[in-house]
């Protein structure tokens, strides 16, 4: 059977347009859900050419809501769509593009943060790591409060090569806060490079493809959204295990405006602070001076090589967190405070 031919001539029949679905659902939008629709037709089928080719793919979308970006990715003649909502509201709506799309739709009611997408698909789609990206595809105009979230658990997948990536390089397109999308893509010396840019750049080849002004939302949010498009690299850049990377970027960073020293410190216990601050900046070739912003992805490589080599040595080193002594530190602090503030 010639599937690409039959697929090319594929639109979805005549339906109720997204305004006339809300208004016939009642479909209000709910707060804490963060849900902002996208209900100009343009601007969803923007998001799915910046996908790329998705003809016989199968595609996950995340949070379909009234189903505007839904109808878009099934107008490209994918082979099916997961889609992945929250809100049992919308499910009548997502039922109804499914029957119009001879069934395609897969509706899943859950939580995108718990569902398990390492059986998502089926076993014929897998590819070896270092092949091009399956046919594969995950899409979504991201509910703001689970974004971040949500792509830092993927970001700790892709290291893993499990969830949807145990599909291969599987590629993605999804939505941030424009601040976040400017935030993951940012280079060495620009004000926005933070944790985020690092844990993007380690692993993906990531593009800032277009922003979408917050008006064009309902109801508008306070802030402009942009559309990311991330490919897995077949190397990561830093080759550590995630959790390590994270401790280290997340203590490089925590004093974002200091010396990248004082960050680095923060990893050791303060009795080993100093020795060992200085024998892994020397061991990673940094400038103790530099300020995190102004790391490279070779720097961040040679200090996480550096912290993995220290803790080969001293296995207790790895569960050293300073956040948690300061937390215990204060804990022990309150009592004396109060029995000073009862004298
Ligand atoms: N895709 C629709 C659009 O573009 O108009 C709706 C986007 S709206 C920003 C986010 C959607 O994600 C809402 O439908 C919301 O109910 C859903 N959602 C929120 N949290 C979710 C979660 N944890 N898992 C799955 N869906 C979620």
């Amino acid at each position: 059977m010639n599937v690409s031919g039959k697929m090319s001539l594929y639109r979805l029949p005549p339906l109720p347009t997204i305004r006339e679905i809300i208004q016939l659902y009642n479909l209000r939008a709910e707060k804490q859900l963060s849900q902002n629709f996208l209900l100009d037709l343009r601007l969803t089928d923007k998001i799915v050419r910046k996908a790329g080719n998705l003809k016989n793919h199968y595609a996950c979308e995340v949070g379909p809501g009234p189903g505007g970006l839904t109808r878009a990715i099934l107008n490209c003649g994918v082979e099916e769509l997961l889609v992945v909502e929250k809100d049992t509201r919308f499910i009548p709506g997502l039922k109804m593009l499914n029957d119009a799309s001879m069934g395609k739709v897969r509706i899943v009611h859950g939580d995108i943060l718990t569902y398990r997408m390492d059986r998502a698909f089926p076993n014929h789609l897998r590819k070896a790591w270092e092949d091009d990206p399956p046919n594969v595809h995950i899409i979504g105009n991201l509910p703001f409060n689970v974004s971040t979230p949500l792509i830092v658990k993927w970001f700790e997948e892709i290291a893993n090569r499990t969830g949807p990536f145990s599909y291969g390089r599987t590629q993605m397109t999804l939505t941030f806060q424009h601040e976040v999308a400017e935030r993951m893509i940012a280079p060495v010396g620009n004000k926005q490079r933070s944790r985020l840019s690092i844990m993007t750049q380690y692993l993906c080849n990531v593009k800032h493809c277009f922003s979408i002004p917050g008006r064009a939302f309902v109801p508008k949010p306070e802030v402009d959204v942009g559309v990311v498009h991330f490919t897995p690299l077949i190397q990561p850049r830093i080759e550590q295990p995630f959790k390590l990377v994270e401790k280290v970027v997340q203590s490089v960073f925590h004093f974002r405006r200091k010396y990248c020293y004082r960050g680095i410190s923060m990893l050791f216990p303060e009795v080993q602070r100093t020795k060992l601050t200085e024998q892994m900046l020397t061991l990673a070739n940094v400038e103790p001076t530099l300020r995190p912003p102004d790391l490279s992805m070779k720097h961040f490589q040679g200090l996480c090589n550096a912290y993995s080599e220290l803790c080969n040595k001293d296995p207790n080193l790895f569960a050293y967190n300073f956040r948690e002594e300061l937390r215990q530190k204060r804990l022990h602090d309150t009592p004396t405070q109060e029995s000073d503030v009862g004298r």
